[in-house]
């Protein structure tokens, strides 16, 4: 009798072997430099990772720029394009436990979700671009009859794509998607925390057929590989995912190349408020918990920053507290873990410095707020729920990125809404009230790129996702993105013989 191995058993097998993706091939850097990557599960050595740096850059740039000039895919029809990414879509959902493994094992996500969410979201999100190219049509202007005003969208050229770490390949396919559909080249550089799925994902792209040049991956640090991309002369626009500290950036570097385009998806803070007018409080508080404790608290859009009406507030803590401990810490390889690993020693310093923070600035915790599971070698942290914050404190104003909740009690509507926008973020908010003039009315007021009304998960790739205020521009996900990857031409045409 043959039993199926176990998650543990099967990460033993995957090597990665410290080289680039670049014109179709696995190469070594330039300077045969790599960096050693450790799981953040438990501290064990996944493999060398290639350190790019501005030479290997350079040459992911050239081999893009190549591509995209001899048409062998921006010439392509988008019928033969779409065909290419549907079968790359169809190989990365073959690979999913593969796919799945590797992201757990590198940035500590629970295998279930690695493999249930972000593998069929990162292939899902290629076919329905795939999918969609093929049905977008150009304009003609409404001009004078003697002349003909096309007015048509066109593939930029090479596009450099900077992603996070907390949800590699979904980030990745959130700018590959729309931008290789659209006919353009790509050079990836997954962050140096999790490089290892961008690779993989590299190579299913070339099997399903996608010219050698058009997908390129380089891996290696920010301020070497990802400085020297966002610098480089021959890239047409930055896709950045990331910190709104390295988004600031990406317009320097901007100013000091090229000019090249800038699409910034950054931090968030974003605010959940519940009015005293929602009746079923519980609810509201295990929707909460479900969307601050997904992905260990490091989602861009988790409801961090959670605004109570003061009359429903004692309740809603107390379940909140309660549900809390569902979500503990546990190993990421076993199928039933809900949460798993930060990424790294830093982020948990980074984590654990703002429940001192909390403490110090006089907020109470009624959950967690402990390190766990040190003995692993990992970097755990136990779902952790503060309660009377004020929104001036650090752990309501600053992203903590971790499992981190913030509860704030407000009086009325006027001071809920002036609190909520009490931030320099805009990326998400969520109203929870049975009040529909109330709900659109306070949805209409939060400045945020997407508010949820009574609900916080709902999730979609037809929809645009990105932030207001210093969350960012542009937007991912949804026809929009093709905006961003695509220039407008307007062509005039003049008819003779009409006036
Ligand atoms: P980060 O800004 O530190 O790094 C992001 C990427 O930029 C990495 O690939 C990194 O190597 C690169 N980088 C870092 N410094 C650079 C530099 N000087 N020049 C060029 N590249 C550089 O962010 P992170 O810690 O990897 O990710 C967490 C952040 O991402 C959070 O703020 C989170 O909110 C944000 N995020 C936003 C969204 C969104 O859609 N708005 C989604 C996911 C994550």
């Amino acid at each position: 009798m043959t039993t199926t191995p176990s998650w543990a058993e099967r990460a033993t097998s995957l090597r990665p072997d410290g080289r680039m993706l670049i014109d179709g091939e696995r190469r070594a850097t330039q300077t045969g430099e790599t960096f050693a990557k450790h799981s953040p599960i438990d501290a064990r050595l996944l493999g060398p990772v290639a350190r790019g740096a501005a030479a290997d850059v350079d040459a992911a740039v050239r081999s893009a720029r190549a591509a995209f000039e001899d048409g062998r895919w921006s010439g392509k029809s988008p019928a033969q394009r779409k065909k290419i990414l549907q079968k790359f879509s169809e190989k990365i959902l073959a690979a999913k436990d593969e796919l799945g493994l590797l992201e757990t094992l590198d940035m500590g996500k629970p295998i279930q979700y690695s493999t249930a969410v972000d593998v069929t979201a990162t292939a899902r999100c290629i076919a329905w671009y795939a999918e969609a190219v093929d049905k977008i049509y150009d304009e003609i202007a409404p001009t004078a009859a003697s002349a003909l005003a096309l007015v048509t969208r066109e593939p930029m050229g090479v596009i450099g794509v900077i992603v996070p770490w907390n949800y590699p390949m979904i980030m990745a396919a959130w700018k590959l998607g729309p931008a290789l559909a659209a006919g353009n080249s790509v050079v990836l550089k997954p962050s140096e925390k999790s490089p290892f799925t961008a690779l993989r994902l590299a190579e299913l792209a070339v099997e399903a057929g996608l010219p050698p040049g058009v997908f390129n991956v380089v891996p290696g640090y920010g301020h070497e590989a990802g400085e020297a991309l966002a610098l480089h002369m021959e890239v047409d626009a930055i896709g950045f995912t990331g910190s709104t500290r390295t988004g600031r950036r990406m317009y320097e570097y901007a100013g000091k190349s090229n000019l090249k385009r800038v699409y910034n998806e950054l931090g968030g803070k974003s605010a959940f408020l519940v009015f005293d007018d929602f009746k079923d409080v519980e609810r509201a508080a295990k929707t909460v918990a479900g969307g601050m404790f997904f992905n260990q608290g490091e989602s861009c859009n988790a409801p961090s920053r959670v605004l109570v009406h003061e009359r429903v507030a004692d309740e809603f803590v107390k379940i909140v507290a309660a549900e809390a401990p569902r979500y503990a810490p546990a190993d990421p390889l076993d199928a039933k873990t809900e949460m798993g690993a930060l990424v790294d020693d830093t982020q948990l310093r980074t984590v654990l410095g703002y429940i001192e923070a909390g403490h110090a600035e006089g907020a109470k915790v009624v959950a967690g707020g402990r390190q766990v599971r040190a003995e692993t070698g990992g970097y755990y942290v136990e779902p952790t729920v503060f309660d009377r914050v004020t929104n001036s404190m650090k752990i309501a104003q600053e992203e903590i990125f971790g499992p981190v909740m913030a509860v704030i009690r407000f009086k009325d509507e006027k001071e809920a809404v002036a609190m909520a926008n009490a931030s320099t973020y805009g990326l998400q908010a969520s109203v929870w009230s049975d009040d529909i003039n109330r709900a659109h009315r306070v949805a209409r007021a939060l400045r945020a790129g997407t508010v949820h009304v009574n609900s916080y998960d709902e999730d979609d790739i037809t929809v645009p996702f990105g932030g207001y205020k210093q969350s960012g521009n542009g937007r991912d996900k949804s026809l929009h993105a093709f905006d961003k990857y695509t220039e407008l031409k307007t062509t005039w045409v003049r008819i003779d013989g009409l006036k």
